[in-house]
C-alpha cells in the first residue's frame, strides 16, 4: 500500500507538565531563584525531547510544536504577537523574554519591576486557566518573541517533522479584552491576520509544511460578525505558503457548517468524541483534496476507548477518503494526565480500563492498525493476529465494566420517583417552622465552613498519610483543633457555627475516599493553571456511600456547644464536576448516583442532631454548556441532582448551600428551583451589584450574600460590612438576609480571620439596632 494512501495519526498537542511534575518544580524553582533560567530551559528542553520520542514511537506523522508553553499557551502567544501589557514590559528595551511572561502571569518575575497579574479565566469548559490578553484600542502587533521558533529548530535537530500549533486569530481576539476603553475587539483584526501571517510565514522558511490553527470558538453560538471574523482570516491567511490545519474541540461546529466547509484550508479537525454525529456532514462536504483529522481519542478524559467500535464507527469515512484521513484525540492531551505506567499501585482490574496521554497515542496506534486491516483483508497473519489481540482485549474490558456493575445502586436509581426530588413542603412553610426551632436573630451571622488549615493541621495530616503517627493520635489532634475552632467562633459570637474541616484536604477528595465507585492515583495531576495542578477522583462505578463520612465530626462539634452547628458537605454536581467521570453511563446519572449518597449522608446528619446541613455547590455553574441551547438540560439534571440529596430531610431541618461566585443572571431561575432553604453566595468585591438578578427574580428563600472577601488579607471595617449589609438590604428583605463571608477561610491565618469576624458580627450587631 502506498503511504500516501495511508491513515495517518495525528496529535494536536501533548501535557507539558511531565510526568512527575518536572516542569512545575523548576518553575517554582525558578521563581524562588533556587536554579538559573538555563536550567529552568533545560528541564523544558528535556522534557520536550522526551514528548516528541513518545509520540514519534507512536506514530505521530507530524509533531505538535508549541503546545509547550511556560505557564500558559495563550500568553506564550500573546508574547509572540508582542501583546503584552505596558505594565509588564523590561524597561529598558523592547524585547519581550521569559521574565515578560512570568510577570503577566504572577505580578513578579526574578528580574524587571513588580506590576499586577494579568487575569486568569477558565478556557472555555475546561478546568485549564489561561491568562487573558489585555488589548488595546490601538493595539499594534509584531513577532516579538521567539520560542515557537526556537522550538521548530529542536525538533528538526532531533529528526522531527514539526507542526505548530497555535490558537487562531479568531478565538485569540474573542479570548482577549479590550482595556483602555470599551471598542470592538474585531477592529483589531485586520491588523492581528498580518502578524498571523507574519508568523506563518516564518514557519514557512523554516520548512513547516503544515501549522494548526484552532478555533475552539467554533464550538459556541456566534454572532455574524464573528463568524464573518472566520471567513475573512482564513481566506487572508490562504496566501501564505503553508497548510492550516483549522481545529475545533470540545463540542460540535455542525451548526457553523457551511461557513466552515467553505473556507480555504487544507485541513479540518474535528472533535468526534463530544460530537460524533458530525462526522457524516462534514465528511460530504468536504473540499477535494482537504484533509479531515477525526478527533476519536477523548483527549480530555482518563478511560481506554472501544476502539474497535471507533474502528467500526469511522471505517467507511477512512475507506472513501483515503488518503485524506487523520485520527487524533479529541483536542489537545493537556487536559489528561501522563503516564499510566507510573502508576504502580491501582488494581489491575482498574488499570486495564484507563488510559492517559501517553496510552493515547498507543491507542491511535492500534486503531490505525484495526482501520488498515480492515482496508486491507489480505493483510499477512502476524497483522492479523496483532489485530485479533486488540480485539480481544477491547471486549474484555467491556464485559468487565458490565460485570462490575453495583446491582443494587442501579436499582436505586431507577426506583426513584418525583416526590424523592421534593422537600414535604414549601418554603414559605418550612422557613415559619425553623425559625420556631432555631429562633435564630434578625440577619443570623455564619460562615461558609473551612476555617484557617495551618500548617500544624497539613503537618499533621502529612505525617498521619505516612503512618507516622497513628490514626487515633491524628484525630485526637484533630478533636482539638475542632474544639478550639468552636470556642473562637463563640467567642466571637457567630449563631450558626461550623466545625471548621480541619479533617478535609479537599472538597471532593474528602469525600471520593469514602465512596464506593471512586479511586485516586498517584501521579494523575493535569495543570489548572501555571504551575498548580490538579489530581481529580476516578468516578470508575458506580457510586454509593457504605457507612456515613462526617457525621462523627460534626456530632462531635455539636457536643460542645448549645448553638446549631452546621454539617458540611460537597454537593453531587461538583463532586462530579471535579473528578474524571466514567463515560459507560450519562453524567446525568453519575450525578444522581452521587446525589443518593449525599442524601444518606444528610439523613445520618439530621439523625445524628445535626439540624443545618449545608450542600456545597461551588461548580454548578462550571457544567454549563458551552451552547446556550443545550443550557437547560444540564440544568435541569443538575438541579435535579441537587434536589435529590436534600430533600430526604424533615421540614425541621434547614438545607444551605454555597456557590462562590454570583452571576446568576442567566441562571437564577434554576437556582431557585434548587429550593436549599439558605444560598450563600459571593457578592462583597461586586458590591452587591450581582445580587439584582435575585431581587429582580423576586427570589423566595434565604440568601447570605458575602460581605468579606476572603481573597485578600485585608481586614474589613465595621462601616465596610454595614454599608454591604445595607446594600443587600436594599434588594432583599432583610429578613431573609444572612450574613457571612464571601467563602471557606481555609486559605487564610487566624490572625486575619478573626478581626474580620469580629468586625462581621459587630457590623449586624448595630444593623439590628437600626433595622
Ligand atoms: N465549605 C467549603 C469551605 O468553606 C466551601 C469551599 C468552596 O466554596 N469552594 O472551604
Ligand atoms: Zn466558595
Amino acid at each position: 500500500m502506498q503511504t500516501s494512501q495511508a491513515i495517518q495519526i495525528a496529535n494536536l498537542g501533548f501535557p507539558r507538565i511531565g510526568r512527575q511534575r518536572e516542569l512545575k518544580f523548576a518553575q517554582e524553582k525558578y521563581w524562588r531563584g533556587e536554579i538559573s533560567q538555563a536550567e529552568l530551559k533545560q528541564v523544558a528542553k528535556e522534557l520536550r525531547r522526551t514528548h516528541w520520542e513518545w509520540q514519534a514511537q507512536a506514530g505521530v506523522s507530524l509533531l505538535p510544536v508549541g503546545d509547550f508553553a511556560f505557564y500558559d499557551q495563550v500568553l506564550a502567544l500573546s508574547a509572540t504577537l508582542n501583546a503584552i501589557p505596558e505594565r509588564h514590559r523590561n524597561q529598558d528595551d523592547a524585547n519581550v523574554d521569559l521574565d515578560t511572561l512570568f510577570r503577566v502571569a504572577r505580578g513578579r518575575a526574578p528580574s524587571g519591576k513588580d506590576a499586577p497579574a494579568g487575569e486568569m479565566t477558565k478556557y472555555f469548559n475546561t478546568n485549564y486557566h489561561y491568562i487573558v490578553p489585555e488589548l488595546t484600542v490601538d493595539q499594534e502587533f509584531s513577532v516579538a518573541y521567539e520560542q515557537f521558533f526556537d522550538e521548530v529548530e529542536e525538533a528538526k535537530a532531533l529528526g522531527h517533522a514539526a507542526k505548530p500549533v497555535l490558537l487562531g486569530p479568531v478565538s485569540y481576539l474573542f479570548l482577549s479584552k479590550a482595556v483602555g476603553s470599551d471598542f470592538d475587539k474585531l477592529s483589531l483584526l485586520p491588523k492581528l491576520i498580518k502578524t498571523y501571517a507574519d508568523i506563518l510565514a516564518r514557519f514557512s522558511d523554516q520548512g513547516v509544511e503544515w501549522v494548526q490553527l484552532e478555533e475552539p470558538i467554533l464550538a459556541l453560538e456566534l454572532d455574524a460578525d464573528w463568524q464573518t471574523a472566520i471567513a475573512t482570516s482564513y481566506d487572508t491567511l490562504k496566501d501564505t505558503q503553508i497548510k492550516v490545519l483549522l481545529a475545533s474541540y470540545y463540542g460540535t461546529i455542525a451548526h457553523h457548517q457551511a461557513l466552515v466547509s467553505a473556507l480555504p484550508v487544507a485541513g479540518l479537525h474535528l472533535d468526534l468524541v463530544t460530537a460524533p454525529e458530525q462526522l457524516a456532514l462534514f465528511a460530504e462536504n468536504l473540499q477535494p483534496e482537504q484533509v479531515i483529522s477525526l478527533g476519536v481519542i477523548n483527549g480530555r478524559n482518563v478511560w481506554a476507548a472501544d476502539i474497535d467500535l471507533i474502528a467500526e464507527r469511522i471505517a467507511s469515512v477512512a475507506n472513501d477518503l483515503k488518503g485524506r484521513v487523520w485520527i487524533a484525540p479529541s483536542c489537545s492531551l493537556l487536559h489528561s494526565p501522563v503516564d499510566l505506567d507510573v502508576e504502580t499501585e491501582l488494581a489491575p482490574a482498574l488499570k486495564q480500563q484507563l488510559s492517559f496521554a501517553k496510552q493515547k497515542l498507543s491507542e491511535l496506534t492500534q486503531l490505525k492498525a484495526l482501520l488498515t486491516h480492515s482496508q486491507n483483508q489480505s493483510a499477512d497473519s502476524p497483522a492479523k493476529a496483532e489485530v485479533d489481540a486488540i480485539l480481544v482485549t477491547c471486549v474484555a474490558r467491556r464485559d468487565a465494566r458490565e460485570a462490575a456493575a453495583d446491582k443494587q445502586v442501579i436499582d436505586r436509581v431507577a426506583a426513584l420517583n418525583s416526590d424523592d426530588y421534593e422537600r414535604d413542603t414549601k418554603f414559605a412553610n418550612r422557613q415559619t417552622i425553623q425559625q420556631q426551632k432555631y429562633q435564630l436573630p434578625l440577619l443570623p451571622t455564619t460562615t461558609i465552613g473551612s476555617f484557617p488549615q495551618t500548617p500544624a493541621i497539613r503537618g499533621l495530616r502529612s505525617r498521619w498519610r505516612k503512618e507516622e503517627i497513628t490514626e487515633e493520635f491524628y484525630n485526637d489532634q484533630l478533636r482539638q483543633v475542632t474544639r478550639d475552632t468552636i470556642e473562637r467562633q463563640l467567642k466571637l459570637g457567630i449563631d450558626v457555627l461550623v466545625h471548621g474541616e480541619a479533617e478535609r484536604n479537599d472538597m471532593v477528595e474528602y469525600f471520593g475516599e469514602q465512596l464506593q465507585g471512586f479511586a485516586f492515583t498517584k501521579f494523575g495531576w493535569v495543570q489548572s493553571y501555571g504551575s498548580r495542578c490538579v489530581k481529580p477522583p476516578l468516578i470508575y462505578g458506580d457510586v454509593s456511600r457504605p457507612t456515613p463520612m462526617t457525621v462523627e465530626w460534626a456530632e462531635y462539634a455539636q457536643s460542645l456547644t448549645d448553638k446549631p452547628v452546621k454539617g458540611m458537605l460537597t454537593g453531587p454536581v461538583t463532586i462530579l464536576h471535579w473528578s474524571f467521570a466514567r463515560e459507560d453511563i450519562s453524567r446525568e446519572e453519575i450525578a444522581t448516583q452521587i446525589g443518593l449518597a449525599i442524601r444518606d449522608e444528610v439523613v445520618d446528619l439530621q439523625n445524628a442532631g445535626i439540624g443545618i446541613i449545608q450542600i456545597d455547590e461551588p461548580a454548578f455553574r462550571e457544567g454549563l454548556p458551552l451552547k446556550k441551547s443545550d443550557w437547560d438540560a444540564y440544568l435541569k439534571w443538575a438541579v435535579d441532582a441537587f434536589k435529590l440529596s436534600a430533600a430526604g430531610v424533615t421540614d425541621e431541618t434547614q438545607i444551605h448551600t454555597h456557590m462562590c461566585y454570583s452571576e446568576f443572571n442567566e441562571t437564577i431561575a434554576a437556582i431557585a428551583a434548587m429550593d436549599a432553604d439558605v444560598i450563600t453566595i459571593e457578592t462583597s468585591r461586586s458590591r452587591m451589584e450581582l445580587l439584582t438578578a435575585f431581587e429582580d427574580f423576586e427570589y423566595p428563600n434565604e440568601i447570605g450574600p458575602g460581605v468579606y472577601d476572603i481573597h485578600t488579607p485585608n481586614t474589613p471595617t465595621v462601616d465596610e460590612i454595614v454599608e454591604l449589609i445595607e446594600k443587600a438590604a436594599d434588594k432583599i428583605a432583610v429578613r431573609q438576609l444572612w450574613v457571612n463571608p464571601d467563602c471557606g477561610l481555609k486559605t487564610r491565618t487566624w490572625d486575619e480571620v478573626e478581626p474580620a469576624l469580629k468586625n462581621l458580627v459587630q457590623a449586624t450587631k448595630v444593623l439590628r439596632r437600626r433595622l
